[in-house]
């Protein structure tokens, strides 16, 4: 399959088809190549009249012109499978070509295919590839083409220029002057940067850059012959300053270049997150970038950012996405005013998994913007009170416990965006010191710990109220400078676990027994069940399975 525009197809058409060829290919001059490459268009062609030999198998394949192959993409001319290929599929049934299928789908019953099949497979009417899977397949085709010097394995890429110029006040000014008698002068670098001037009007007109009506930015002297000179008005698309920004994040004041190289160690990025509307173009232009840098020798990386994560979007209550037309638009400046910031940002994370999102509620935000206020409560307690009243030791070692469990959780699920599943393990460990509290069974050391940990986990999901109150628990200023808590996995280890008891593969009970209980014990405890026995009784145990902490399986006969 050739593209309409490629040179050969001129060659190729015979008399007979010369015609019908030459109508398609106006035809196809005259469609825009985003239509010709949607899916959503009909996939067309027509035959040249000449065939191809494929030297594999040293059979004909017609040769069509078809206006869904590119000129700009690879060679203008690919092979058509049409088992194998969505599109290729769509035009064999088009026009009545063989579909054969060359790899066999695992479970195939040898019937005609509905549709294209794309996944693995193996080799099949493929001579000597038969039974090997595609992808040995592809390799050793390639091999075979290589070893006959028919061809060689190669990359194609689909690289477009980009307009980089734009229409608007934001944006780097393009560094160029237009003189009458030089001509285009770019400005010498020791003049740059070129700053955009603070008094323009940059509302779009929609009759070219706003920055042409700015006379002082527009006329200046030519840097070549001192002339009057003209300055480009038109800036620079954004994606060309975001695609690199993050080399200018770590070092904002430096002079001496676009970025410090002394601050490389912050480089490659860790975590990129954004909408994935966004993110898209975003990665596309600073992945290329950055590999343009690399080969130019100026990073020492290839890939900008090494984990993507994806938010989810927030919903208007009415769980449509908010739109002005729809008048679910929430404004968050005004829930700020009315319920701080620290509630808004705390109601975003808790409203449901980070990359779902979720509908905004009036009500989980209100209850949201409670719970920090009970949390208030409980931090300005004062804890030497405490210590007018009997410790009880369990309910000591129950919070401790629980702290280093929150901890644990609360760190792991941060680091995985589960910031919903964070706040709930806040929100119970709150729970629990409020009960202690009622109870006044831990001693007021006990109590500091469990606070201060606590507004260190509460930290980074409400910034300012964990602020003012590690200051007033008398802490120095700043709590965000502080590391987050540490757990000790033996502290967080529960006192007892469920053992679960099988009899033959089947769970027969469950017991409550010590966390660190060996195989011996947890056997003898297993037969003693009465609910075990009803299973056991008259017969032998043959063999023990144990899997510490979880679970016993008696195989009796
Ligand atoms: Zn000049």
């Amino acid at each position: 399959m050739l593209a309409p525009e490629h040179p050969l197809v001129a060659d190729l058409v015979t008399e007979e088809q010369r015609a019908a060829v030459d109508a398609y290919v106006d035809e196809a001059r005259r469609t825009s190549e985003i239509d010709r490459l949607s899916t959503e268009t009909e996939k067309t062609g027509v035959f040249t009249g000449s065939y191809a030999v494929n030297r594999l198998n040293g059979e004909k394949v017609p040769i069509y012109i078809g206006d869904y192959v590119l000129m700009t993409y690879g060679t203008g001319a690919v092979m058509g499978v049409p088992a194998h290929d969505t599109r290729d599929f769509v035009f064999a049934q088009k026009y009545r070509l063989p579909v054969r299928i060359v790899v066999a789908p695992i479970s195939w019953d040898g019937s005609d295919l509905t549709e294209a099949y794309v996944g693995d497979g193996f080799m099949t009417n493929s001579g000597a590839y038969d039974g090997m899977t595609d992808d040995e397949g592809k390799e050793a085709i390639a091999a075979d083409i290589e070893k006959n010097k028919w061809g060689s394995r190669t990359v194609s890429y689909r690289m477009r220029d980009w307009l980089v110029s734009r229409q608007r006040y934001w944006g780097t000014p393009i560094p160029v002057v237009y003189c009458d008698k030089c001509g285009i002068v770019p400005v010498p670098e020791e003049e740059l940067p070129v700053l955009l001037p603070t008094d323009a009007e940059f509302i779009p007109t929609g009759e070219g850059s706003p920055l042409a009506s700015n006379a002082a930015f527009l006329n200046t002297t030519c840097y070549k012959c001192g002339g009057p000179a003209r300055r480009e008005t038109d800036t620079m698309d954004t994606f060309f300053d975001s695609s690199w920004y993050m080399l200018r994040y770590i070092s904002p004041g430096y002079a001496e270049g676009p970025f410090d190289p002394a601050a490389k160690s912050w480089l490659p990025v860790d975590q990129y997150t954004g909408g994935a509307e966004h993110a898209v173009m975003h990665l596309l232009y600073s992945r290329f970038f950055i590999k343009g840098l690399h080969d130019m020798g100026i990073v020492d990386f290839e890939e900008p950012f090494l984990r993507l994560f994806n938010q989810g979007i927030i919903l208007g209550e009415d769980h449509e996405k908010m739109s002005k037309s729809r008048g679910n638009v929430v404004n968050p400046d005004e829930v700020v005013n009315g319920l701080g910031a620290d509630a808004v940002r705390c109601f975003m994370m808790f409203i449901g998994p980070w990359d779902q999102g979720g509908p905004w509620s009036e009500v989980g935000i209100n209850g949201v913007a409670r719970w920090l206020n009970r949390v208030w409560d409980i931090v300005i307690r004062e804890p030497d009170d405490l210590d007018n009243n009997q410790v009880d030791p369990q309910a000591v070692r129950d919070t401790t416990r629980s702290l280093h469990q929150t901890i644990r959780r609360c760190h792991n699920d941060l680091d995985r965006f589960k910031f919903n599943t964070a706040i709930s393990s806040l929100m119970e460990f709150a729970n629990h010191l409020n009960r202690v509290w009622a109870e006044a069974s831990i001693d007021s050391a006990t109590w500091r710990q469990c606070i201060e940990s606590f507004l260190l986990m509460l930290a980074p999901i409400a910034p300012h109220v964990t602020e003012e109150l590690w200051e007033r628990t008398g802490h120095a200023y700043s709590i965000h400078q502080q590391m987050f808590p540490s757990w000790d996995d033996d502290l967080a280890a529960e006192d007892t676990i469920t053992l679960v008891v099988q009899v033959n593969g089947k769970v027969r009970d469950k017991l409550e027994v010590p966390a660190g209980i060996e195989e011996a014990a947890a056997q003898e405890l297993a037969l003693a069940s009465p609910k075990v026995k009803t299973y056991t009784e008259g017969k032998s145990v043959n063999k023990t399975i144990y899997v510490p902490g979880r679970l016993v399986n008696l195989v009796v006969g």
